[in-house]
């Protein structure tokens, strides 16, 4: 499975990380787990039993562009182009089902403000092809567009 979709259901914690990789793949962007509260953390909150499998009962990730620069806040200094943080909102968050059989997709939002495609970065160098004048007229183009 490479998409998620919300009530897509992963029988182990192990399931939906395999899940997770492929959908990484697809969307050539990596997720990384912003909050989580494990079984243990989650007794006392909730009257069901999880299968240990699960080993979690609420886990999100968000997309690995989307986390703010907190450390270069601190010293003033300007965001790492190369790991620039986009703000982006993407993210999707699981958690277990009532019958703590399986983790669920509960949300979701791969709206990504950057992109993600491989294609976009394939295309890329194709553009250094271009003749001289070639480049020259897009360049021009891209100048005279009017500004939405
Ligand atoms: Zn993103």
């Amino acid at each position: 499975m490479a998409e998620f979709r919300v009530g897509d259901e992963f029988k182990s914690f192990e399931e939906l990380t395999h899940a997770i990789q492929a959908l990484e793949k697809v969307q050539n962007i990596n997720f990384s787990v912003r909050d989580s509260r494990s079984i243990a953390a989650a007794k006392g909150r909730i009257t069901f039993v999880i299968k240990p499998a699960l080993q979690y009962y609420e886990l999100k990730y968000v997309c690995m562009k989307g986390e703010r620069e907190y450390a270069s806040k601190s010293t003033g200094a300007r965001p790492d182009q190369s790991t620039f943080k986009a703000g982006c909102k993407a993210f999707f968050q699981v958690r277990a089902s009532r019958d703590g059989q399986r983790l669920v997709v509960t949300k979701l939002n791969f709206e990504h403000n950057h992109p993600t495609n491989k294609d976009l970065f394939v295309h890329l160098p194709k553009q250094r092809h271009l003749d001289d004048g070639e480049a020259d007229r897009s360049a021009t183009i891209l100048q005279n567009k009017p500004n939405k």
